[in-house]
């Protein structure tokens, strides 16, 4: 591509995440690598292969339609889909061998009223379990015992019981093991039943890093294979950013005290000042909510200024540059480095928003 912005993907930081997050767990624990939406941003197929080389042991994704992509490129792991797919699909599953979600009896009611009969594969599925965090999942005893004949099937296949947590990134963990308790007892209905479950699993990075102990049989990562989870509730671990995203400037100017840039007049310099202008914008996923944070330009920080715009935005330059200078907005320049963390801690949201927003726009580039 011929544009000067663009990302780099750096496969060997992911590769190198896994292996760490991997050494920091029992080893008989399972590791699935999480690359839903396009690998949080990093791009799914090349993020999946890494995943595996590293040693990931199977992979998940939200939607029926991203699992397909990564089987038709190649991709022989397990394959979980985390959001429940339409009843009337799950030949589709069954046919590409992919693991589904589900959360209730009336899912199976509505599959085996569509389901072309007589496929000799089996279905296999993962049953989410609600344990607190409200969103899928099943949340008593009944709507258990309504689900048990299904499982018994001939056709079907319990290859996992999950829950999800709703607070294991915060520092107070007694909700995350009101959650965890549940899970237990919940555990037990599938005992009792006598439905042979391969895996148990709830923990995502958050849970899996801080609390090892929680892994189960298999821990799901996300955000920390790209380098997410960094700062005070995991120092034993040293994940690398596996991001780096810089443009260069396309224009440097001199603004006057008193003179406005940006739409609406957005911002008024209070002395002379250099501006440059860099060409990414809220169509490239720079949310207009990013107004005001830092990029790196020669290893200094220079903070964008005025609104940003469709396709570029402008910045306050610590001194005199030319056109061309390169500007590092996700990476380390210098001494410096910007992290999607810390743009997510700026303007109120977790880092896999940021990335994920990153438009097809923006140019990825791998290294290996
Ligand atoms: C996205 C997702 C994960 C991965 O979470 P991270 O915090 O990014 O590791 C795990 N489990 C479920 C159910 C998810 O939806």
């Amino acid at each position: 591509m011929y544009r000067d912005t663009q990302a780099i993907v750096k496969l060997g930081a992911i590769r190198d995440n896994i292996r760490q997050i991997r050494a920091s767990l029992p080893a008989s624990v399972k590791l699935m690598a999480v690359v839903k939406a396009d690998g949080y941003g990093h791009g799914d197929l090349q993020t999946a292969a890494a995943a595996e080389q590293a040693g990931a042991d199977l992979l998940a994704v939200a939607y029926l339609d991203e699992a397909l992509k990564l089987r038709s490129k190649g991709s022989r792991l397990p394959i979980l889909i985390l959001t429940p797919i339409h009843p009337c699909e799950a030949s589709v599953a069954v046919e590409h061998d992919l693991m589904v979600t589900v959360t209730s009896a009336d899912w199976f009611r509505e599959m085996l009223s569509c389901r072309s009969i007589g496929s000799p594969q089996k279905l296999k599925v993962h049953i989410k379990l609600d344990t607190g965090l409200g969103r899928l999942g099943l949340k008593t005893k009944s709507e258990w015992d309504e689900l048990v004949p299904y499982l018994h099937k001939g056709e079907v296949e319990v290859d996992g019981v999950f829950t999800h947590f709703a607070t294991a990134g915060r520092a107070d963990t007694d909700f995350l093991l009101q959650q965890y308790h549940r899970f237990m007892e919940m555990k037990e209905w599938c005992r009792s039943s006598g439905i042979a479950v391969h895996r148990f699993h709830c923990a995502g990075s958050a849970s899996a890093l801080r609390f090892p102990w929680l892994a189960m049989d298999m821990v799901r990562i996300g955000a920390a294979m790209f380098g997410f989870y960094q700062g005070p509730l995991l120092d034993h671990l040293r994940l690398a950013p596996a991001l780096r995203l810089s443009s260069k400037l396309i224009q440097a100017k001199k603004l006057n005290s008193g003179e406005c840039i940006g739409y609406d007049n957005s911002y008024m310099a209070e002395r002379d000042e250099w501006i440059g202008t860099v060409p990414i914008g809220y169509a490239d996923g720079w949310s207009q909510a990013l107004q005001g944070s830092p990029m790196l330009i020669d290893g200094q920080r220079a903070p964008i200024v005025g609104k940003i715009c469709m396709d570029q935005l402008m910045i306050r330059l610590p001194g005199r540059y030319e056109a061309g200078e390169e500007v590092v907005l996700v990476g380390r320049q210098g001494d410096d480095e910007i992290t999607f963390s810390e743009l997510a801690s700026r303007i109120g949201t977790v880092p896999q928003e940021i990335s994920t927003a990153l438009s097809s726009r923006i140019d990825r580039m791998y290294w290996e």
